[in-house]
């Protein structure tokens, strides 16, 4: 069926087998088979995927599936196919379901259930050619010189190219007067220049808060938000079109991960941000959507650019990263010795309620996310700033007081309270006033730093992709 080409987002091959380890354990079935009929059907597993493959759309999965009593056999498949379909990528199972716990009948090591679990990176030709024009935006200065020369032009072209894009934040070409029209022409054929749309805004009555709503050149939406504070504008970006991990209190996951986002994209946040408001931006949080350290490479680029004196040039200290608590990610930031704010969504006191409230705590434990902190720390001498959303029954009682702080004894940090923000898809709620000055004060007690955060436009969608699902949902609609 040629229409439903490009059309699954995740696609389950469960193929025939030919052996059945299930079979083998039933001795009353005697299952026998030849091994010229073993060709056959490795033939006719091979020609399915094949087949079946082009219904996977862009980044979609596909996983495939069968039992066999000869492990070696399915790992040749797996290599055949990935030979013929180099669109194909094959993905880690862990990364996949992070932290999920994947069931007996799931799993990636038994070794009698084989699977694939590839991602379609390309579909249809028009697309491939647009992934083919280059991406200036996410270009530092030493690569862009590299690029205009790889099209003709002189590399000092790049340095009036680059302060159009990071310095002056423009937003097309057209801008760009002291380029000749031919190289603007060039230019917007070569290459992809980044520029998001503004969708929506909401602006708060109480404090200026502004949440605003971008569409991306392929048609999703992000989110990203201006707070305003004494010491300055302070923006929240978006890290991914949706986010895999799953927290069970966050709105931004509901939907699944859509895709990273590119460094352009992250930039072009705060970009269009100052260019709407006029004002200078002080701080940048990547708090909004997504995870970052599940977009490591982009997000080092974005900080190599956001931070670059030739460009915004804002201060490495006044970045923070928020993440809730990818280990070697972790590890490999700190090993960079930037001088970033780490900032780690711990939400309880021990592993047991982690997991309740974060698949991500399958994989890592606790103890091992705080050990990857204390290492942030003697890297980089930064102060990590623990995050802890407090829901009401769930991770506010005396007891969750003293072994948190029992948890993060002796180390150099901050503790930032967040009343949970109640999202209508689950349950939880925010203790009340009282409830939460207490476990401030019992914190301190302790000697910890701790604030409580600041609610910053109430009036507006508040939690963490509450906008963007809301327009989701109304476009669907
Ligand atoms: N993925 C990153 C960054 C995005 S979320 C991370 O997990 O840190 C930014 C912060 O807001 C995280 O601490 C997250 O746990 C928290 N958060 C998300 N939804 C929330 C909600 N409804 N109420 C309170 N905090 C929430």
């Amino acid at each position: 069926d040629e229409s439903a080409e490009d059309t699954a987002d995740v696609l389950v091959a469960d193929l025939p087998c030919s052996g059945l380890g299930v079979l083998r354990k039933k001795t009353d079935i005697r299952y026998k088979m030849s091994r010229g009929q073993q060709e056959e059907l490795e033939a006719l597993q091979r020609r399915i995927l094949d087949t079946v493959c082009s219904y996977v759309k862009k980044d979609g999965i596909m996983v495939y599936s069968t039992c066999t009593i000869n492990p070696g056999e399915n790992q040749e498949n797996v290599a055949w196919f990935l030979g013929k379909h180099p669109e194909f990528e094959l993905l880690d199972m862990e990364q996949i379901y992070p932290g999920t716990q994947v069931g007996s009948e799931m799993c990636i090591r038994d070794r009698i259930k084989t699977y694939l679990i590839a991602t379609r990176k390309e579909n249809g030709k028009e697309e491939i050619m647009q992934q083919e024009k280059t991406d200036i935006k996410s270009m530092n200065l030493e690569e862009l010189k590299s690029y205009m020369e790889s099209i003709g032009e002189k590399p000092f072209r790049a340095k009036q190219l680059y302060q159009w894009m990071h310095e002056k934040q423009a937003a097309s070409f057209d801008e760009m007067t002291n380029l000749s029209k031919s190289l603007q022409e060039k230019l917007k054929n070569e290459c992809r220049f980044v520029s998001l749309e503004q969708e929506a805004v909401q602006i708060s009555k109480i404090d200026g808060t502004r949440k605003y709503l971008f569409a991306l050149d392929d048609g999703n939406v992000i989110e990203s938000v201006l707070m305003r504070y004494k010491h300055g504008n302070s923006v929240c970006i978006s890290s991914q079109v949706g986010c895999r991990m799953g927290c069970r209190f966050c709105a931004s996951t509901l939907d699944g991960l859509v895709r990273g986002l590119t460094p352009s994209e992250m930039l072009d946040q705060i970009y269009r941000i100052t260019r709407d408001t006029g004002e200078r931006v002080a701080n940048v949080v990547v708090m909004g959507t997504g995870e970052p350290m599940d977009n490591f490479d982009n997000l080092l680029k974005f900080i190599e650019l956001l931070t670059d004196e030739n460009g915004l040039n804002i201060s490495q200290r006044n970045v923070t990263v928020s993440t809730c608590g990818i280990v070697p990610k972790m590890r490999e930031l700190a090993d960079k010795k930037l001088q970033i704010t780490l900032a780690l969504s711990l939400h309880a006191s021990s592993q047991e309620k982690r997991l309740e409230l974060m698949p991500v705590a399958n994989k890592y434990e606790i103890h091992e996310v705080i050990e990857a902190c204390r290492y942030y720390f003697e890297q980089t001498g930064r102060r990590v700033t623990f995050e802890y959303s407090l829901v009401g029954g769930v991770n506010d009682t005396d007891e969750d007081v003293r072994r948190l702080a029992d948890l993060i004894h002796g180390m150099n940090c901050h503790v930032n309270l967040i009343p949970v923000n109640p999202i209508k898809e689950r349950s939880y709620v925010q203790p009340d006033h009282e409830a939460i000055l207490n476990f401030k004060n019992r914190l301190e007690k302790n000697a910890i730093n701790v604030t409580i955060r600041r609610e910053m436009g109430r009036d507006i969608d508040g939690a963490c992709g509450q906008l963007r699902k809301r327009y989701i949902s109304h476009a669907e609609r």
